[in-house]
């Protein structure tokens, strides 16, 4: 027996332990809600990553009560629970017809982004495998790609070529133009690339691609809810999906500016044989035939349900009104963030994202100031920078948020440097 224990106390091990007894359902959330206090202030404003939110309470209680209704329900096995099929069915074929799926195009449900990156990767090995026997295969991505896709290669075997961004923050093209080899397997491009916000030149990626033969992933987790929209509003966007001959599969999260709770996502294929690389079946277990297309056995349900009822309920019409607004908060704190000395936008993005740095002060400290009145933003690594992705919500706090900026910019001390966990997360 130990010295603590003798003297009473407990050890970590005997406080991780299952107690005898349970307690009241009061104490539980009593010490939940206690825990949860100290946790972002998505509500307020106060995150600019994460959680996404647009201040609608009708939209918000249609959330709850949609992940409420699949609270228990399992969608390992949509035979059992066909209404989870259907509106699994609904949620790809909505979102495919969003990045103008061609005929004859498949998809599939996810998680997540990583998710969906991950499906994406696992196919394009598994169809050069087959159809021109690579074996020790690669992906060519730009720098600025999410890591997934450099972990879908660490869990594929897959071999990583990040390659070169401009002076404008977009994908190189004669850089991935040097990385393609016979051995490629994939090249990327995104729409929006996370760190600042920015659209690769996807028209020629894509056609880069098609003339050496490889598939072409569009990485419009962020886009594919945006960008369509911002199109009918009628602002100048570049061409980023299957009306590209080159892109060949795009992934596309809901539960981002899709606007539904975390866990739903969706990869999308021009070709709808392409699927069955992603579908594990194995058929000599004692159990019976046992068959996924997608990476988890058992899975919440929720996600699929929540996402559905959202996409019903926004409809074209409620997305439009949300990115409406977006984009006039968007530029109101992009002009106001220009307009506050030595600040800068990093290059030009013409979406609800971006990155800014300061010309005359560390931005690290100015990000300091505005951690200390408990805004959340996001260190970027290269260059320096804070970023931002904006929500129809902050359309009540733009002012407040401006205000504190222009004060951290005045009255900053020295920066407590990059700060921990700035690169985890979504
Ligand atoms: C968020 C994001 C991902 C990863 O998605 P998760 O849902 O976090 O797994 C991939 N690509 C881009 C561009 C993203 O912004």
């Amino acid at each position: 027996m130990t010295n603590e224990h003798s003297r009473g106390e407990q050890t970590k091990r005997e406080k991780a332990q299952l107690a005898p007894r349970g307690q009241s359902s009061a104490s539980v959330f009593a010490e939940l809600f206690a825990r949860k206090s100290a946790d972002a202030d998505w509500h307020h404003g106060r995150t600019f990553n994460l959680v996404y939110p647009t201040g609608r309470s009708d939209l918000d209680e249609l959330l709850i009560e949609a992940n409420m209704a699949y609270v228990f329900e399992n969608a390992l096995n949509p035979l059992k629970f066909p209404s989870l099929g259907s509106m699994q069915r609904d949620v790809v074929e909505m979102t495919s017809a969003l990045v103008h799926a061609p005929e004859g195009a498949g998809a599939g449900f996810s998680s997540g982004g990583t998710e969906s990156i991950f499906l994406s990767v696992l196919v394009s090995r598994e169809r050069a495998r087959e159809e021109k026997g690579i074996t020790r295969g690669n992906i060519v991505f730009p720098e600025s790609a999410h890591p997934a896709f450099a972990k879908a290669a660490f869990y594929t075997g897959l071999e990583i070529r990040p390659t070169a961004i401009d002076a404008s923050f977009a994908a190189d093209v004669h850089s991935m133009r040097d990385a393609i080899d016979e051995n490629t397997v994939l090249c990327v491009g995104s729409a929006y690339g996370n760190p600042h916000g920015i659209i690769d030149p996807i028209e020629e990626l894509s056609a880069l691609a098609l003339s050496r033969e490889v598939p072409f992933h569009s990485d419009s987790c962020i886009g594919a809810f945006v960008l369509p929209f911002m199109e009918r509003l009628g602002y100048d966007v570049p061409a980023f999906d299957f009306r590209l001959e080159g892109v060949t599969q795009m992934s596309c999260d809901v539960h981002k500016y899709g606007y539904s709770t975390k866990g739903a996502s969706v990869v999308v294929y021009r070709d709808e044989a392409w699927l069955a690389h992603q579908t594990f079946d194995y058929d000599v277990w004692p159990s019976g035939r046992y068959r996924t297309a997608s990476m988890a056995g058992a899975r919440a349900a929720s996600p699929i349900a929540a996402a559905w009822a959202t996409m019903r309920y926004l409809g074209e019409e409620g997305y439009l009104e949300l990115m409406s607004s977006l984009m006039a908060t968007t530029e109101k704190i992009r002009t106001g963030i220009a307009s506050i000395d030595g600040l800068r936008v990093l290059g030009n993005p013409i979406g609800p994202l971006l990155t800014f740095t300061s010309d005359n002060d560390d931005i690290f400290a100015i990000g300091d100031v505005m951690d200390d009145r408990r805004w959340n933003l996001n260190r970027t690594a290269r260059p320096h920078g804070l970023h931002m992705m904006i929500s129809p919500l902050h359309a009540n706090y733009a002012d407040e948020f401006l205000q504190d900026l222009s004060d951290a910019v005045r009255h900053h001390g020295p920066s407590r440097g990059i700060g921990a966990g700035y690169n985890e997360r979504s």
